[in-house]
């Protein structure tokens, strides 16, 4: 039997024994199933399975092994790397359930909830979890790749603040991997899961509020098409080199064309903004950051004190799905020259680049085994450009080889220590 013949006869057997949707390619509801961030890749399976919690994901695991149908994990697909176009796809997004422990500041979290999930039940106990720029993306996903946080500095990586995860393996057996399962485990924090495991749950420490001052300042370095000043990206260069734990922040080089929808001081122009994070006063953040005040003044200035609640405006990412591929490179020291050619950013194809200062916290020796990328970097430069979805959808190979951002992380190659997988994101090779 072909695998999709297999999956129509699981479809059958799943339908009586799994309490969430089970949704075969022209039932309604099936493309809404597969909602993504990712807009550049479409799962286009032959089966999809809503699960609504860990028995359904047993039950999925245990039956496709059975009729030999591959299984593939989906939740929000910010991560995405591939589509699957046969077997069977598992949704994880109604395993969303958060529950918070206040005395042992812990979060129990569903292998399908995001970090709005977590921050919601967290904050009434003055508790926040380690999440990233957007609170959007999935907080298993994200962690299962170290997870690098707003305040990365001086929380440190998010996976070392995992207590155990609750998994099923590719077998349908339910298993709870801790740090008595030191490979398993140590797998799971940085490269994901090792046979196609399951994260239905974990159980993941939580940071008190505290206060925190957060924005951005956002540089004008020139005219898109200019040569651009790289006076700003210098300066981060030399300020990054000393500031205490407390501090996290990121650079963010972009250029915009001359487009009338776009405000007036971004049109036509090239711009760096730094996102800054920090634990403490304001005074502090205002003596902490005087030296970028310095080089050039702001045309945009929003650092200032604020609730966590409202953390997402520090990187002020858009929250809106769209087809994107992102590359990087860990580094451990930033190239003049690499700079300079950033703040002219000429290339080929668009291209967006962040790159986090890394350290801190981040750098201290984990004290549970882990398989981390990024404990020795001092940087993180990750480059985005946007695909084109005609393209990328039925051709994924052709739409990475056409937008590829890695022309901009390639000056910044000669300090390199390794990549992420976190931030490898969007259409490659595979189908
Ligand atoms: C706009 C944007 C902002 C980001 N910001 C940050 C940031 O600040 N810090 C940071 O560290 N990272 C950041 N990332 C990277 C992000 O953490 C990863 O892309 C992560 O893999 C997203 O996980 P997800 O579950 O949301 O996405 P998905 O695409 O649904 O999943 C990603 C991968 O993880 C697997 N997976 C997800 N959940 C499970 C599970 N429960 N069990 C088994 N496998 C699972 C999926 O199968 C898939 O292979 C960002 C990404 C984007 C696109």
């Amino acid at each position: 039997m072909t695998i999709e013949n297999e999956a129509s006869a699981l479809a059958g057997v799943l339908a009586d024994s799994v309490a969430g949707p089970v949704l075969l390619p022209d039932d309604s509801g099936f493309t809404e199933e597969l909602a993504s961030f990712q807009l550049g890749l479409r799962h286009q399976p032959d089966l999809v399975v809503g699960a609504r919690d860990a028995a359904d994901v047993r039950t999925v695991l245990r039956l496709a092994g059975e009729h030999g149908v591959p299984v593939t994990v989906h939740n929000t697909g910010h991560g995405m790397r591939f589509a699957a176009n046969e077997g069977v796809v598992v949704t994880l997004r109604r395993m969303n359930g958060v529950l918070i422990d206040p005395v042992a500041r812990t979060a129990r979290v569903g292998g399908g909830a995001t970090w709005n999930d977590v921050l919601a039940a967290a904050a009434p106990h003055g508790l926040v979890p380690p999440s990233g720029s957007l609170g959007c993306v999935g907080a298993v996903g994200y962690t299962l790749g170290g997870g690098i946080s707003l305040l990365a500095r001086s929380d440190g990586w998010a996976s070392d603040l995992v207590r155990s995860f609750t998994v099923v393996t590719d077998e349908g057996e339910e298993r709870e991997v801790g740090p008595r399962d030191a490979e398993w485990f140590a797998h799971l924090r940085g490269s994901g899961p090792m046979r196609g495991e399951v994260v239905t749950g974990m159980t993941v420490g939580l940071l008190s509020e505290g206060p925190l001052q957060g924005g951005g300042l956002t540089f004008d370095i020139g005219a898109t098409g200019s040569k651009g000043d790289p006076a700003v990206l210098h300066a981060f260069q030399e300020w990054t080199a000393d500031l205490p734990e407390e501090l996290t922040s990121t650079l963010r080089v972009m250029s915009f064309p001359d487009l009338d929808y776009l405000p007036p001081m971004l049109r036509g122009r090239r711009i760096a903004r730094v996102a800054v994070a920090l634990r403490g006063s304001r005074e502090e953040a205002d003596r902490l950051v005087a030296p970028l005040r310095r080089v050039a003044p702001p045309i945009e200035d929003t650092l200032a004190p604020m609730p966590f609640a409202e953390y997402e405006r520090v990187h002020a990412e858009p929250d809106n799905p769209g087809p994107y591929i992102g590359e990087n490179l860990l580094v451990d020291a930033l190239d003049t020259t690499a700079l300079e050619n950033l703040a002219r950013l000429d290339g080929p194809t668009m291209v967006i680049v962040n790159i986090r200062h890394l350290g801190g916290a981040l750098a201290r020796p984990a004290t549970v085994p882990d398989t981390v990328q990024g404990r020795d970097a001092r940087y993180l430069v990750a480059a985005v450009a946007p695909v084109d979805p005609c393209v990328s959808v039925t051709h994924p190979a052709a739409a990475h080889d056409q937008a590829n951002p890695g022309w901009a992380l390639e000056p910044f190659g000669t300090a390199a220590v390794g990549v992420s997988p976190g931030f490898t994101v969007g259409p490659r090779g595979r189908s």
